[in-house]
């Protein structure tokens, strides 16, 4: 555990000062993202209901 020798937890490299423990933003950011589309996830949201509507609609969803 100690901060000197951390290392980015997306890509592995040594972590950054100012975006520590991240190596630099891009990796910072990407973390954020992995966050916020877990969010998105979450059963029950009006996305999924969307995605319902249409299935009942009879389109056919090719990417299933
Ligand atoms: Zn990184």
């Amino acid at each position: 555990m100690s901060p000197k020798s951390s290392s980015c937890p997306i890509c592995g490299q040594a972590s950054h000062p100012d975006t520590r423990p991240f190596c630099g933003k891009p990796c910072r950011d990407r973390d954020l993202l992995q966050w916020l589309g877990e969010g998105y996830r979450v059963p029950g949201t009006p996305a999924a209901d969307e995605m319902k509507k249409s299935d009942d609609d009879g389109v056919d969803n090719p990417l299933d």
